[in-house]
């Protein structure tokens, strides 16, 4: 913090004034926020310049700074360094200008700082989101069903609560950075000496080092175990739709809440249905007695055989509706319906007194034809014409 001269950073004269510093400040600081800027350097070059900010913006600091060439650093008087590790409630003060540059001031919208925060090793983070496939039968889907269901999760280690230290010893302050989580490079190069931040390789970024490691955990601090969790799914869900069920998913880290975990249906195909949303089809083979002369029949559906009416004279490839007797409508109480299409079967086996039964239903018919078939026949003789 106190390595890089902050007027340097800033670069303003010894005896800037504070609205110099300001401006300067905040044209630095829009140029090189994370947010803006993609440049791998911009993130270490824009907690320089917060850095510098803390010192010079404050009069008290600056007084400081210019006195003994320092401000102490961590853990050394000032409220704001309080020894927090990367922590970017150091720049509060500046935070705000930048804001009121970036989003015209007054939103309160600091969602922005998201993207920050989670920078921060020690600040509480969400768990990660997970996924479960369930197989559900045709009927389940239709109907919804409650499953309690197994998976394997991350949690904090039951046996170092977390800490990845062995029970009885503690995390100590990490010796390479001091608990910044980040150490400074310096190189020699033909412009001078160059200063680059990076996270630390030794305690990578937590600014804490485990001396004793748990047993169980090897000093990860997590543990993979067994979750159960009681699944309710609603009547109506389809192939591919998912819902989601909070904080079942990995636990969160220093504090944070858990992830949530998803859980993503596939349905099994019936062997005599087909569905699509809340319709379901179905196709009844007839012969061509019922087709001709009409007929009731029984018909299968999800909630059971339903008597339908088969008109006289109904042509293969019909369908005939079922009011009510598909599935549930996910956003309502109503049901779909059941589109039953019929299809007239040519028999392919007769015995005898069936095949004379057609003998003579041909000759009762004769050559006559109806005007529809006729009709037919013109349209086609024309289309041999042409
Ligand atoms: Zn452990
Ligand atoms: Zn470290």
């Amino acid at each position: 913090m106190a390595d890089k001269n902050p007027y340097d950073v800033l670069g303003v004269s010894k005896d800037a004034s504070q609205a110099e510093i300001k401006k300067a400040y905040r044209k630095l600081s829009k140029k090189y926020h994370p947010d803006l800027n993609d440049s791998p350097e911009a993130e270490t070059k824009f907690k320089e310049v917060s850095d510098a900010y803390e010192i010079l913006g404050d009069e008290n600091k600056r007084k400081q700074y210019d006195q003994f060439g320092t401000t102490g650093g961590p853990g050394g008087g000032f409220g704001g360094f309080g020894g927090s590790q990367g922590g970017y409630q150091q720049y509060s003060g500046g935070f705000e200008d930048i804001f009121d540059t970036f989003f015209g001031g007054g939103s309160g919208g600091f969602g922005g700082f998201g993207g920050q925060q989670r920078r921060d090793p020690n600040a509480p983070r969400q768990g990660d989101d997970l996924q479960y496939t369930m197989d559900l039968s045709f009927e389940e889907a239709i109907f919804g069903t409650e499953e309690t269901i197994s998976y394997k999760r991350e949690q904090d280690c039951h046996y170092c609560h977390g800490s990845g230290a062995k029970p009885g010893t503690s995390p100590k302050t990490c010796s390479q950075c001091g608990g910044r989580g980040v150490v400074n490079q310096t190189r020699n190069t033909p412009l001078g000496r160059m200063t680059t931040q990076t996270t630390c390789p030794n305690c990578h970024g937590s600014g804490q080092e485990i001396e004793h490691e748990c047993e169980h955990c090897h000093g990860k601090g997590r543990e993979v175990v067994d979750h159960r969790v009681k699944v309710k799914v609603p009547a109506g869900v389809e192939e591919g739709q998912s819902i989601r069920l909070s904080e079942q998913g990995n636990a969160g880290k220093n504090k944070g809440p858990a992830g949530d975990l998803y859980v993503v249906f596939r349905v099994k195909k019936s062997d005599i249905f087909d569905r699509k949303g809340a319709e379901i089809y179905f196709t009844l083979p007839i012969n061509f007695a019922q087709a001709a002369l009409g007929d009731e029949v029984e018909v299968p559906t999800v909630h059971g055989k339903v008597s339908m009416k088969i008109p006289a004279g109904t042509q293969t490839g019909e369908s005939f509706r079922l009011r009510g007797k598909g599935a549930p409508r996910l956003n309502g109480s109503s049901n779909g319906d059941q589109r039953v299409t019929v299809k007239v079967m040519t028999p392919k086996k007769m015995n005898d007194g069936q095949r004379q039964a057609l003998r003579d239903f041909a000759d009762a018919t004769g050559d006559n034809v109806t005007e529809e078939e006729q009709n037919f026949f013109d349209k086609l003789r024309k289309a041999f014409k042409d």
